[in-house]
Order: structure tokens, then sequence, then C-alpha cells
């Protein structure tokens, strides 16, 4: 892990994929300015695709990249199943393409499987018509990615309400170094499970997660490369598909490196163990600008317009 990347994680981390406990970041005086601001091409994105009550009549299909992109013909995963629940309905986030949908019934039947796990309590997927969200995100825009709740579900009777207020629970000790004693069998086979999908690219979690599971692996570690470290993700789990095949427009994040990645990892948590000095010579983070409809691809204008 270089002094750079750990830069720019800290950066991503302020707006990162933040699950339950992200903060708002906007306020009533933001929306209403933007309202009247104008060009449609220069409003920031997040209020435009933030607004979209249900998901457009098109065919299924992402446009751009995870961060900067939006989704035609978004499905919803049902609130509750045989075997999950979508937690914090008020969000209107359990819309994604179809393939995400299939992805997430079917990894929930596989939890369902696990002592204690009644399937999944799924988070945050995408908005219904995905693009940049008005809190917690910067990716989840093209409806390819979904957060799964550590929590194992012991009820799937949960009320709207319980879904709003009950919290998933941390895995990490020391800062992300380790797993605790929340951490389990199930939760290696699950993700496990999840990464040898192929319709799944990547899986983002804890570091401390990441190792815990390289040390566990007596048997095939191919599946690892796909279990990535990173910052937060402790109380979930985030699952990325690639680019369904033939899909054009839809921009896929470049495979992880070569390997299982358990040595990036293991250095990754000696560093939180213990912090390297700080570089005197590293670029300061950039403020990242708001996106606006223009910074999209131009097909997410036909996706807001769209019936
Ligand atoms: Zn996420």
């Amino acid at each position: 892990m270089t002094r750079f990347s750990l830069l720019f994680g800290l950066a991503f981390l302020l707006t990162a994929c933040g699950g339950a406990e992200a903060p708002s970041s906007n306020s009533s005086a933001g929306v209403s300015a933007n309202r009247s601001a104008g060009v449609l091409s220069t409003r920031q994105a997040k209020q435009l695709f933030g607004g979209m009550s249900n998901g457009s009549a098109q065919s299924a299909a992402a446009y751009g990249g995870y961060a900067k992109g939006c989704m035609a013909g978004g499905v919803q995963l049902a609130e509750t199943g045989p075997t999950w629940q979508a937690m914090r309905l008020s969000r209107n986030r359990n819309w994604a393409l179809p393939v995400t949908v299939d992805f997430v019934q079917d990894l929930s039947r596989i939890a369902a499987r696990e002592p204690g796990w009644k399937g999944l309590y799924v988070g945050d997927m995408s908005q219904p018509r995905g693009g940049p969200m008005l809190t917690g995100h910067r990716s989840h825009q093209i409806g390819l990615d979904a957060d799964i709740w550590m929590l194992p579900p012991d009820r799937l009777n949960l009320t709207r309400s319980e879904r709003e207020n009950i919290s998933s629970i941390s895995m990490r000790r020391a800062n992300g170094a380790f797993t605790n004693d929340k951490w389990t069998k199930s939760h290696h086979n699950i993700l496990k499970a999840a990464a040898k999908d192929p319709r799944v690219s990547r899986i983002f979690v804890f570091p401390g997660a990441k190792v815990a599971m390289c040390n566990a692996e007596k048997g095939d570690r191919s599946y690892l490369r796909k279990i990535r470290p990173w910052w937060g993700h402790h109380y979930h789990f985030h699952v990325r598909l690639s680019c369904p095949r033939g899909m054009r427009g839809c921009v896929d994040q470049s495979p992880p490196p070569r390997g299982d990645g358990c040595a990036d990892a293991q250095q990754w948590v000696n560093n939180i163990l213990n912090p390297p000095p700080p570089d005197p010579n590293a670029p300061k983070p950039k403020p990242r600008r708001e996106l606006t409809l223009g910074d999209l691809p131009a097909q997410c204008s036909a996706v807001l317009s769209s019936n």
C-alpha cells in the first residue's frame, strides 16, 4: 500500500459507500437553491437522480461506470423474500439491474444454509434510475453494486420501522486490522460464495477480514483475488458485479491485480498497526467537484426523462 493510495483512500473514505452510518451531506436549502438554478445539464446530477421514485420504462442497461453513470430499466428487489429483507426502505435504494437482483436472491439462498442465518439483510443497492446519490455513496450508480449486512438475520419479518432502526454490527477490531468475535465461519463462507460467483467482479471488505480469510483458506485460493480490502466496510460488505456481457455503454472497472492479494492486505494491516510517517511531499487530495448531468453519459438524460 503506497502513500499515494493511502491518501487517495482517505479522500475516498469521506464519500465512499458508507452504509447505515453515513451522514447526510445535503441540506434542504441546497435542494431548493438547485431547483431554481435553471439549465438542466449544470444541475447537480445527485439532485436529479435522487428525486426519481421509479425505474425508467426502458430495457435494462447500465450507462457509464460504477461511480459516474446511471441505469435504465432498473427493477426492485422485493422488500421481503423467502431468504432476504431489504433494509432502510425509506431510502428507496433497493433497485438494480435484473442481474444484480438475481444475484442477491441467489446469494441469500446460500446464506440461509448457514447456521443462525435465515438469509441476508440487504442494504443499499441503487436508486430507481441509478446515478449519483444525495447521501452516502460515490459508487452504486449503474445498478451493479449491492451492500450486504454483516448482521446474521435471525428473522425475516422485520417491520418497516424495525428496518429503519435496527443497526448492523461491526466485525472489526483494532481499526480494522483484525476481525472481532462476531466474525464467524459463516461470514467467510458467504463472502467466498459471493466471490466465486462468475457475475461478481470484486467485493470490498475491511482489511482485517481479507487477511482472516487468507489465513483461514486451506483450499482453492483463487477467489481471494476478488476480495478487496477497503476502508469502512465492517458493518457490511459491498458486492460489485461485472458489466453483463453485451451491455454496451457499461464501463467495467479494470480487474483486480493478479494473485490472491493476501500480501497486500497484510501490508495494509501492518500499516494500520504501525502507521508510516506522513509523507511531506504527498499531494493534497483535491476536493471533488459534484457531478452534473453533463458529466454523465448522454443516455442518462433519456433515462431521466423516460416514463
Ligand atoms: Zn457499497
